[in-house]
């Protein structure tokens, strides 16, 4: 399938105009094209603005709400419990963070529980809006939407790719980010490789009887066909990080599991997110805190190099590796646009305005 480049302001400002013309107003507009377009910047396009045609059917089934803000459930000081009303997640996250971000200011540490996000997106970004605050963040995160991941001996589907993630601000330094999905990898990069007809790597996959494949078509069966599952990373290790995102993302927040009672929607991706964001500086130790990290970097890059590798890197680097290469434009595959010149008509039919077909933009 072949591949377009779209020029990354021109992305980030249709982007805006889609959810303008949906009925945003101004800055969930441009927190949803901030964080979109920057998950395809970081490299992470399984999150960037591939997501936009499940999001518009969300909006059209009513699941996804435009304009919402958090409400307050229960507030401990540094315990905050917050309901994202289920708008949209690139919004509410963002002001679900920044109350965290301020009660770490001012009590050393927030343990914030967000239920009831629609899809929050790449978990990184709330790790690095904690990181430009200075506070270390822990999130645990799970997915409410159609089952993709197989538990560990397990042959059908029975969570999703629940990520888990760590931000750590480094002064005078690039912060540390990790975040993955706990699956071996993330359904939107299935939906990638199926959108270009090429196959995944081996370990990510098995098809609905239960054996390995690399057919990233088995999550994307004809209508009435069994669908496959993912496999969770590092075999019962992924397994059981996943099921400890799922009971502290939503069991502790007050949000719901995944279980065929509690999936009464049909488009929404439903995210609750456990946070835990505090302040480095308020342990004392901020005096050999950098100096500590330097010196470990420094250790684990002097390891010789196996054959076959570019190098040794720390979490967060690839991503940074990323924004220099696509600074100017964005590479989106003929199916990703295709489906995204789709979700601007629906856009149009509804609403009776739109920004036009991306692929006009494409080259
Ligand atoms: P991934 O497998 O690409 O791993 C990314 C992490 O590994 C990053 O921390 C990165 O810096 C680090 N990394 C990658 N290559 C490295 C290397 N060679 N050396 C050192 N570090 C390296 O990520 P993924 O599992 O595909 O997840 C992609 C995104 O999907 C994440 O941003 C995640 O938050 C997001 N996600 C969101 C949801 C949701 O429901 N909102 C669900 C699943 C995943």
């Amino acid at each position: 399938m072949s591949e377009h480049y779209i020029s990354t302001p021109a992305l980030h400002q249709w982007v805006t105009d889609l959810w303008l013309a949906a009925g945003s107003d101004t800055r969930e507009a441009r927190l949803t094209a901030d964080h979109l377009v920057g998950a395809n910047l970081s490299g992470h396009d399984s999150h960037g603005v591939g997501m936009i045609p499940k999001y518009v059917l969300s909006w059209q089934a009513d699941e996804l709400q435009l304009n919402r803000n958090v409400s307050l459930l229960h507030d401990g000081g540094s315990m905050l419990s917050l309901d994202g009303n289920r708008g949209m997640g690139q919004a509410v996250t963002e002001e679900a963070m920044a109350l965290a971000i301020g009660r770490a200011k001012e009590h050393g540490v927030c343990v914030m529980g967000l239920r009831q996000s629609h899809h929050l997106g790449r978990v990184g970004h709330w790790a690095e809006q904690a990181c430009a605050a200075g506070m270390i963040s822990i999130h645990f995160v799970n997915v409410l939407s159609k089952p993709i991941v197989a538990p560990h001996g397990g042959s059908e589907a029975r969570f999703g790719t629940n990520p888990f993630t760590i931000g750590l601000p480094v002064a005078g330094a690039q912060p540390l980010v990790l975040d993955f999905a706990t699956s071996a990898i993330a359904l939107g990069k299935v939906r990638v490789a199926h959108n270009k007809g090429i196959e995944v790597p081996a370990g990510c996959l098995i098809d609905a009887d239960g054996v390995p494949t690399t057919r990233p078509e088995v999550m994307f069966p004809a209508d009435g066909a069994a669908q496959g599952a993912l496999q969770a990373f590092g075999e019962h290790k992924g397994h059981v990080l996943a099921v400890m995102c799922e009971l502290l993302g939503a069991a502790v927040t007050g949000g719901h599991t995944i279980r065929p009672e509690t999936l009464t929607h049909r488009h929404a991706v439903w995210n609750n997110m456990l946070a835990i964001v505090f302040d480095p500086q308020r342990l004392g130790t901020s005096t050999s805190f950098g100096g500590e990290v330097q010196a470990f970097a420094d250790w684990i890059r002097s390891s010789r190099q196996q054959s076959g590798h570019a190098g040794i890197a720390l979490p967060g680097e690839p991503e940074r590796q990323r924004r220099r290469e696509r600074a100017e434009a964005i590479p989106v595959d003929s199916g990703t646009l295709a489906q995204l010149d789709d979700a601007a008509a629906r856009v149009q039919s509804v609403r009776g305005a739109s920004p036009g077909p991306l692929s006009r933009l494409a080259r």
